[in-house]
């Protein structure tokens, strides 16, 4: 049987797909998230949840395959934000009180919209929040795809702030205690494991942060159950001695001072890897001035309601020019973006966090690609930060088999430019599809249809957690 080259010029694709359905996308540029160079004319072809190709030339059309011409189109591998949080804002506030299953959901749509495909939440769940992580993981609810570090370690009456609504924190003030709440964190599974080490911008006191004996604990008996450590952290002093301890991850730049080669050759050695969330460093003091990008529709749907108009208000740029942290965190950024050239070009890894969903002034879903931005501010090239958005965020949270890259194999989870990104790195915004498994799940940032092409699942009791991680 001879299968007939079936040529459906410029189909505007609008209905629902199922993950079953073969789909050809044809004449596309395919960005892949490796890093090479950009491939013109190429057909990528769906078929059950996963990329059976990516090819150039005449495709043969097999009979009830759907084509989609993507003729001017780009496709790119979906974000992976390897720091974030969800569920504790609304509104205008920041809050345990708000983290409920609806409110979870609504934000992992809100990262999908904007082409983020997974997160790693760091540490500021609530106890509902692992029933919904081992949901999203095994694919029964809509949104970006959530990893999560479940409860992190912080210190009493310290990091994090419980104001901010980090209240289900284990807080240990011994190094047994410490041990303890790892070991009965453990059962849950977390991704990786967070802690918070540092002042604060100086708003706590030296002897209130995380003593050495407290974190050396914890990495010691997280790595005896085969768990990776992250720590927020802001200090060289502090990222010396950690890596020393035996710290995996960096969750946010070193920004006080630039970073020695001792300490690069160190993390190079063990294998630390970097998530330097400029964004947040950038929102710190942004809305000070009228920033482009605050008109930008889509930065607006990326907020809660009531948060656009705060920040735009007189009364919040008046509190930023008085705040006596807004000069160390200005002075934060450039450091920030001098530690990231150097470490990106003595081949650490790099992945891309935000640190989104913590505060409102934190968009989710803007700031991924304000990332990006930063990342080109700082020296690498679009097809850099995009192979730090994709591949990178794959390989830090070991998904790499199934995610992060469009190559044959990979879940079909990808989102369609409509302008290229390699001219200018603002253009990873211009997103009119999102594709999740196979199904359009997102019309993009200013889409209505929120979870659009697929059925919402239940939410597993946490129960069955340990079940779903043999
Ligand atoms: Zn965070």
């Amino acid at each position: 049987m001879r299968f007939s080259f079936i040529a459906i010029a410029a189909l505007t694709f609008l209905g629902p797909v199922s993950a079953q359905q073969t789909v050809i996308f044809t004449n596309t540029t395919i960005i892949d998230g490796t890093g090479r160079a950009p491939q013109t004319h190429m057909a990528l072809i769906v078929k059950d949840g996963h990329i059976l190709n990516v090819t150039r030339g005449k495709i043969v059309v097999p009979p009830g395959a759907i084509q989609v011409d993507m003729t001017g189109k780009y496709i790119m591998p979906s974000i992976i934000d390897c720091h974030s949080h969800v569920g504790n804002l609304k509104g205008t506030t920041t809050s345990g009180d708000n983290y409920t299953p609806a409110n979870v959901r609504q934000q992992l749509l809100r990262f999908q919209n904007f082409g983020v495909g997974a997160i790693l939440s760091m540490g500021t769940e609530q106890p509902v929040g692992v029933g919904l992580r081992d949901s999203s993981k095994a694919g029964w609810i809509n949104g970006a795809t959530m990893y999560s570090a479940i409860y992190g370690f912080g210190v009493k009456g310290a990091m994090p702030p419980e104001s901010m609504g980090m209240t289900h924190i284990y807080r240990p003030e011994t190094p047994e205690e410490a041990i303890r709440m790892v070991d009965e964190l453990a059962p849950l599974h977390p991704d990786v494991v967070k802690m918070w080490v540092d002042d604060f911008y100086g708003q706590f006191r030296k002897d209130q942060v995380m003593k050495p004996e407290i974190y050396k604990a914890i990495i010691k008996e997280a790595h005896a159950h085969g768990i990776r450590v992250a720590a927020h952290l802001y200090h060289l002093s502090d990222a010396h001695e950690l890596v020393e301890a035996g710290l995996d991850i960096m969750a946010h730049s070193i920004r006080d001072a630039e970073i020695d080669d001792a300490l690069i050759a160190e993390m190079k050695a063990k294998h630390v890897s970097y998530i330097p969330t400029l964004s947040l460093d950038e929102f710190a003091f942004a809305y000070e001035d009228d920033p482009e990008w605050l008109k930008d529709p889509r930065f607006k749907a990326s907020l809660e309601p009531g948060v656009y108009e705060m920040i735009t208000s007189a009364a919040y740029k008046d509190k930023i020019s008085k705040s006596p942290v807004t000069p160390q965190e200005k002075a934060a950024l450039p450091t920030a973006l001098k530690n990231l050239l150097k470490l990106y070009r003595a081949g650490i890894l790099i992945a891309l966090g935000t640190d989104a969903g913590a505060s409102p002034i934190r968009a989710q879903g803007f700031s991924e690609h304000m990332e990006m931005q930063l990342m080109v501010k700082a020296g690498l090239t679009p097809m850099e930060a995009i192979r730090i958005a994709t591949y990178n965020g794959a390989l830090l949270l070991q998904i790499d088999k199934e995610r992060g890259t469009l190559e044959p194999g990979k879940k079909a989870d990808f989102l369609v430019l409509d302008k290229d990104p390699l001219q200018d790195i603002r253009n990873t915004l211009s997103i009119s599809q999102v594709w999740k498994d196979g199904a359009k799940v997102s019309d993009g940032p200013l889409s209505p249809n929120l979870g659009y092409g697929r059925s919402d699942g239940p939410v597993t009791p946490p129960f069955i957690a340990a079940a779903l991680h043999p």
